[in-house]
C-alpha cells in the first residue's frame, strides 16, 4: 500500500539534523522561507486526494521541507481538509515546535489526527540534539509523548538508524540488546509505534556536509533479521520492503538496509507527495510528477 504525503509550510525548520536532505529534493525544492502557504493549491490538493483515493490509500502524512508543526495555522487547516475526506492523518515532526503547542491547538489538531510520528536519533535527550542541532536547546521527548497520549493520539517514534562514530573508524553494529532496550524505554515513554529506519542518501551529483555525514555515520545495516528474532509475530509486509513485528506488545516496524528511507520500487510507487503544486510519485526524481 502506498503513502500520500502533504507538503505543509515552507523550508524554514527549528533543527539543524546532520543529515537533512529535505531540502536538497526535488519535491522539496519549490518554496522559499516566505509565506507558509503562499504557493499551496488548494484546489489541486482535492485532485490529489481524488487521485490516491481512487487508488486505495487510506491514510495522508503531513509533513514537510522544514518542520510543519511551526505552522500551526496551515497544519490544521491541511489536517481539516483531509480528516474531512475521510482520510486518517498523520502528522510527521522532530517534536520540538510540537512540544510548545497549547492546550487548544493539540485538541484541535486531535480532531483530524490520530497519529503523531516523532523523529529522533536517540531516547536521550541530550544524544538526540547532538544530531538535530536544535535551535536552543532540544526538548523533553517524554513530556511531548505524555502530553500527545492525554489527548488519545498515538504516537509513533521514527527511530533513524546512525553509527556514533565514523563508520571506517569504529563499526557499531547493533544487536538484539540494542533494540530491545530502545523499544523497552519507548514502551515505558507511552510510545506505541516504533520505526527503525536507514538514513537515506539522495542520487546528487553536488557533494554536500549531509550527504557527507548520511555516508560517513549513516547504518544502513538491514537488521530485520534480529528484529524478526526479537518478535513475536510478524504482522505485516510493506510494499517498498519496510515489515511491521509485534515485539512484546509494540508495533516494530522495521526499515533497514542499504536504500534507506529513499527505497523506491519501479512496479509500484511507494508514496504520493503533494509538494503544494504538484503530485509527484518520487521525492528525488524532478521527473516523476502526476499532475
Ligand atoms: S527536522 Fe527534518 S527538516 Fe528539520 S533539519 Fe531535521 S531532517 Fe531537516
Amino acid at each position: 500500500m502506498a503513502s500520500f504525503s502533504v507538503c505543509c509550510g515552507n523550508k524554514a525548520c527549528d533543527a539543524n539534523c546532520r543529515c537533512c536532505i529535505s531540502k536538497i529534493t526535488c519535491a522539496c525544492d519549490c518554496n522559499d522561507i516566505g509565506s507558509p502557504d503562499k504557493d499551496f493549491n488548494w484546489d489541486k490538493l482535492q485532485w490529489a486526494i481524488d487521485y490516491i483515493k481512487v487508488r486505495q490509500v487510506p491514510s495522508a502524512l503531513i509533513t514537510g521541507r522544514g518542520e510543519p508543526c511551526l505552522h500551526q495555522k496551515h497544519l490544521l487547516d491541511i489536517a481539516a481538509e483531509l480528516r474531512q475526506r475521510k482520510l486518517h492523518v498523520e502528522v510527521q515532526t522532530n517534536g520540538k515546535a510540537l512540544s510548545t503547542w497549547s492546550y487548544d491547538s493539540i485538541n484541535e489538531l486531535k480532531r483530524y489526527c490520530g497519529n503523531v510520528a516523532i523523529s529522533v536519533f536517540s531516547l536521550d535527550p541530550r544524544e538526540n540534539n547532538e544530531i538535530m542541532r536544535f535551535n536552543n536547546g532540544s526538548y523533553d521527548i517524554c513530556r511531548l509523548v505524555n502530553y500527545l497520549n492525554a489527548f488519545g493520539i498515538t504516537v509513533r517514534l521514527v527511530y533513524m538508524l546512525y553509527f556514533e562514530n565514523h563508520k571506517s573508524s569504529y563499526q557499531e553494529k547493533k544487536d538484539s540488546a540494542w533494540f530491545l532496550s530502545r523499544i523497552k524505554i519507548a514502551r515505558n515513554m507511552g510510545v506505541k509505534q516504533i520505526t527503525f529506519r536507514s538514513v537515506g542518501i539522495p542520487e546528487s551529483e553536488n557533494q554536500c556536509p549531509q550527504i557527507e555525514w548520511a555516508e560517513s555515520h549513516g547504518d544502513r545495516n538491514d537488521y530485520t533479521h534480529i528484529i524478526r528474532n526479537i518478535a513475536n509475530k510478524r504482522l505485516w509486509d510493506m510494499s517498498w520492503g519496510g515489515q511491521v513485528y509485534d515485539v512484546d506488545g509494540m508495533s516494530v516496524c522495521i526499515e533497514s538496509g542499504p536504500e534507506g528511507c529513499l527505497t523506491e520500487r519501479v512496479e509500484k510507487p511507494r508514496s504520493f507527495i503533494f509538494d503544494g503544486q504538484n503530485l509527484r510519485y518520487s521525492w528525488q526524481y524532478e521527473g516523476a510528477i502526476i499532475f
